[in-house]
Formats: structure tokens, sequence, C-alpha cells
């Protein structure tokens, strides 16, 4: 099945019971053994459930791996993935990582006796001067939040293979339509399902993907054992958002590239940050890497905070609020919303300067987003 079938059919075949075309919400929690020790193959709730389960058999092929594991929201799935780590094991991120993941690690993580660094991981060099004989994981994002730098997976995976560290990957961003890390090397692709997966902007949700038989029993256990595991309803939600993936990542595609032609020409924006726009640093390894370059872009606007308030505050059409990857438009502040936990020092070090806006596209008619944002620039 090539990837748009897979979004409407992997994983979703007709209910054996009663032929129901779409994957029923399964309730029940108890699942009744025909005696003991025989069952239907499920057992409780927090250990399976068929409405997760189809949702994962069909995250899973988008991913090309062979197992998923669903989780409450990405940080539930980031929670697991870090908890393959022991004391004393180090721990190599990107610098410019989501905050809840930086926090997570921060606050919980090292407390507990994890050793990690922050450190650019674009090149396979920048990796190399980074790992340690104690790096056991790697963990990614590309495109990064919010300035887009891409890592080039393939690179960055093979150095941490060398070193017998695992490799993950959160594919958020770029979603399964735009990449597929694990055919670049990664060990795992994480996912805030809550973002362009479930696409609409009303579930949470979290994903773990891998290849390897082994990681996929270590995650099934702590999920498991620490139950952070999506409701049916919002299995169902999420599965139901994800058979409109390609639909809805073409569309966000081509607006975000329309709207960031659109700002690159503005006399009062400095920079435009988007990997499709030749501009970009990283476009080559775009167009080597990614499929498609995904619905989110920044920009920096010549006039600081000053002219960024006067444009968050003026958009009409555009929500003015902190998320991503909803079919609605969507403007953020990084500076006082995701990237709020952090010391300006290091803010400004990431170039998330007081000027730099984040759009996350959404799949309206385009005319009226690049008129929305036209009419708020003229009050910038
Ligand atoms: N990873 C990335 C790249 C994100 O943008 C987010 C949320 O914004 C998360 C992880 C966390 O996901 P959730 O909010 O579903 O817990």
């Amino acid at each position: 099945m090539r990837f748009d079938t897979k979004t409407v059919h992997a994983g979703q075949a007709p209910d054996p019971s009663t032929g129901a075309t779409v994957v029923p919400v399964t309730l029940s929690v108890v699942y009744t053994y025909d005696e003991v020790g025989v069952n239907k193959g499920f057992d409780y709730g927090r250990h399976c459930n068929p409405t997760r389960g189809a949702f994962e058999r069909c995250l899973a092929a988008l991913e090309n791996g062979s197992h998923c594991l669903t989780f409450a929201s990405g940080m539930a799935s980031a929670d697991a993935a870090l908890r393959l780590l022991r004391p004393g094991d180090h721990l190599l991120l990107t610098e410019d990582i989501y905050g809840g993941t930086w926090r997570l690690v921060e606050d919980i993580l090292k407390p507990a006796g994890l050793e990690a660094t922050f450190a650019p991981l674009s090149t396979a060099a920048q990796a190399r001067s980074a790992i340690r004989p104690n790096t056991k994981m790697v963990w990614m994002e590309s495109p990064t939040n919010p300035l887009l730098r891409l890592a080039d997976i393939r690179e960055v995976a093979a150095v941490a293979a060398q070193n017998g560290a695992l490799t993950v990957v959160d594919n958020t961003f770029a979603t399964p339509f735009g990449q597929n890390p694990l055919d670049l090397g990664a060990d795992i692709v994480m996912h805030s399902t809550t973002k362009y997966i479930g696409g609409h902007s009303d579930v949470l949700g979290g994903a773990l993907v891998t290849n390897n038989h082994e990681i996929a029993q270590r995650l099934a256990a702590i999920s498991r054992i620490s139950g952070a595991v999506p409701s049916p309803f919002d299995s169902y939600l999420n599965l139901r958002g994800v058979k409109t993936l390609s639909l809805r990542m073409t569309r966000h595609a081509e607006n975000a590239i329309r709207i960031a032609r659109f700002l690159e020409d503005h006399p009062k924006v400095i920079a435009v940050y988007y990997p499709g726009l030749e501009s970009h640093p990283n476009h080559a390894l775009a167009c080597t890497q990614m499929r498609s370059f995904g619905g989110m872009l920044a920009f920096e606007l010549k006039g600081g905070e000053e002219a960024a308030l006067a444009m968050l505050n003026g958009v009409r059409l555009f929500t003015l609020t902190g998320s991503l990857g909803g079919v609605e438009s969507i403007i953020s502040y990084p500076k006082e919303m995701s990237h709020v936990a952090l010391s300006s020092a290091d803010r400004l070090r990431l170039g998330v300067t007081d000027g730099v806006v984040r759009l996350s596209v959404g799949i309206e008619d385009p005319e009226d987003l690049i008129e929305d944002l036209s009419q708020a620039l003229a009050r910038v």
C-alpha cells in the first residue's frame, strides 16, 4: 500500500464481529475470558484496546515501522522513551528542542540521575564532538521549533549507532507525510499526535514507532506498567484525523510556501525561516531528507518586540495561541509561549529574538491568510 492508501486503510480492517467499516470505539476496560488463560487477545484496558490498536497499526505503517505504542499525550510518549535510560547514562539532545522535553529532562530526569546535554546536532561533526562514551540516546528534532533548523538525520543516527546509542527523532513537525526517520537510521520515532496527526486541535496524544522488536517490548512494558495510555475515544479521534493527513499536509505546505514568499518580499520582515525556501540554510538537505516541507514557518520582524506584539495582536483570522498542526492557522510568540522557560541569553543564543513570530499555517484559502497578515503588518 502507498502512503495515502495506508492513512485510510492500514490497521483498519472491518470489525470481525459486526462488519463495522469504521473502527468502533470500544469502551470496555475488561474482556471476558473463555476459560482461565484463554481470551481473545485482550485482557485489560491499560494493556490494550482495539480502537487504540487500530490507530497504532496505522501509525506504524505510516512511519514504516513494525511496532507503535500510543500515549495520552506527546509528553507521555517522550517520558516513556526516556525511561529506556538508566541513572548514569548520558542523553544528548538537540539544543533547540521543544520546551516541554527540555523541562522533562531538566526538572525530572536530571534530578533522578540522568546525565544530559543540549548541543547543536545538525551534522555528524557536531554529534561526534558532543557524544560521550556513556551516551545511550541521541534525541533529535528536525525541523526544530521555531526556526525550522534541520538535522542530517542519517548522519547523526550513524554517529549514535557507532557509539552504541539509540537515536530518537521527534517527528511532530514534519509528520510521516514529510519524512520517515526510521528509513534514515533512527531507532524510535516520537510524535505529539495532538498536532498534525490528530489535525483538528481537539485531541491530545503521543506515539512511539520502532522497527526494533526488543525496544518495542521494553516500551510496551513501560506503557503497561506506568499506564499513560490514551482513552478509546482519543484513539478514535486520532485515527479519524490521520485519514486526511495527506490531504491536509499537502494544503498546509502549499499555503506555507505562498506565505513564506509573501513574507520574504515584505519590507518589514528581516528573515523568513521555512525549509522550502531556497534561502533556508538547510534547503538542500530538506530536499533530500523531506518529501514535504510542512506547514510551520517563522519570521523575524524589523521592529523587535514592539512590532511583534502589534502583529500578534493585529491578526483577525489567525488564532493567537501556542499550539500547532490544526486545520486553523495559528500565530504565536516564541518569546512568551514555547520558549518562555528559557533565559533571554539562551533564547537569543538560539536565534529566537524578540522579533520572531511563528506561524502554523492552516488549510484556509491562502488569499484570506495573506490578506490577514498584510493588514496586521500594516499596524506594525
Ligand atoms: N514535541 C513537539 C515538537 C511539540 O511541539 C509538542 C507540543 O507542542 C510536544 C512534543 C508535546 O506534545 P503534547 O502537547 O501532545 O504533550
